[in-house]
């Protein structure tokens, strides 16, 4: 069966029990394996009868959890809650706010947040590494509001992709999106260039006086004087992205704390990020927190 392209509501009803649940846990951290030692790298295992956390290389002996090193570690929640969370989650475009999710699996205020959360830190870290290329378009924005001392700032860039259709006709798509919460200074907007675009790039910005002297890219501008036809134009992607992206902000979570803003516009981008395979976007997101390392609950509120 190919668990890669399964919808989530198929998956869950495939798993019904933590041992099923820690089964695809192994699975998503050895890529579709069920063990691969770290040590010798054996593939042959035993599994511990009175620990059903913990297997051990039939080779060397060395022990594994399966939460160990991933976003799942340190946790009291049972796995098959954690991968519950996940579908519910990854199922369509609006996610889910920490209330639905306590009332779905039954678990407190903060573990519904912190898990959530965690999930998010698992997302944010599986993008982090992906540069754009090519033609890309860049902004800054703010979410939330000034009066209520609750805003950030935050500078998106979303890839825009060339096509042609059946036709003949040049097209335009977006491709892949990143989002840094930072303030749009000539210094903030640099480093987020440097992090993510690779050297060469092609960047559209408006007038901005941060956005106009940017290194290491082939940056041009138009002035927008907030003119809809020149944005639609020049800088369609990225205003799309933001305009969504605050809907979603307030349709789903009705406003969030701009202090966790970053994490909210992860989970928004890794689904923007992957719209065009929703129907993987379960087991992606599931691996992604297998591989990701892991976050103290500490660091989550830092
Ligand atoms: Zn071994």
């Amino acid at each position: 069966m190919n668990y890669q392209r399964m919808k989530s509501i198929k998956i869950l009803k495939q798993i019904h029990t933590e041992e099923e649940a820690r089964q695809w846990v192994w699975k998503c951290r050895f890529g579709e394996k069920d063990f691969i030692c770290p040590g010798c790298e054996g593939e042959s295992y035993w599994q511990h009868k009175a620990k059903p956390e913990v297997r051990e290389c039939d080779d060397c002996r060395k022990r594994l959890r399966v939460r160990a090193g991933t976003i799942f570690e340190s946790s009291k929640l049972p796995l098959l809650t954690w991968i519950r969370a996940l579908s519910l989650m990854m199922q369509g475009k609006r996610g889910i706010s920490a209330l639905e999710l306590k009332g779905h699996l039954n678990i407190s205020d903060h573990s519904a947040w912190l898990l959530l959360h965690k999930i998010r830190e698992g997302l944010r870290q599986r993008d982090e590494n992906y540069t754009l290329k090519g033609v890309i378009e860049l902004d800054g924005a703010a979410f939330g509001k000034k009066a209520k001392e609750n805003q950030a700032e935050v500078l998106v860039a979303v890839e825009s992709k060339e096509w042609v259709d059946e036709k003949g006709r040049k097209k335009e798509k977006a491709g892949f999106a990143k989002v840094k919460v930072a303030a749009e200074t000539k210094w903030e907007s640099q480093e987020f260039v440097n992090q993510a675009m690779e050297k060469g790039s092609f960047v559209n910005t408006d007038a901005s006086p941060a956005l106009r002297e940017l290194k290491g890219v082939e940056a041009d501008y138009r002035v927008m004087a907030n003119d809809p036809e020149a944005l639609e134009s020049w800088l369609p992607w990225v205003h799309r992205f933001i305009s969504n992206a605050k809907a979603w902000i307030i349709g789903t979570h009705h406003g969030v704390d701009a202090k966790y803003l970053g994490r909210y516009l992860s989970e928004y981008a890794y689904r923007f990020n992957r719209r065009h395979d929703p129907d993987s976007l379960f087991h992606r997101a599931l691996t992604a927190c297998a591989l990701a390392k892991p976050i103290t609950a500490r660091s989550l509120c830092a």
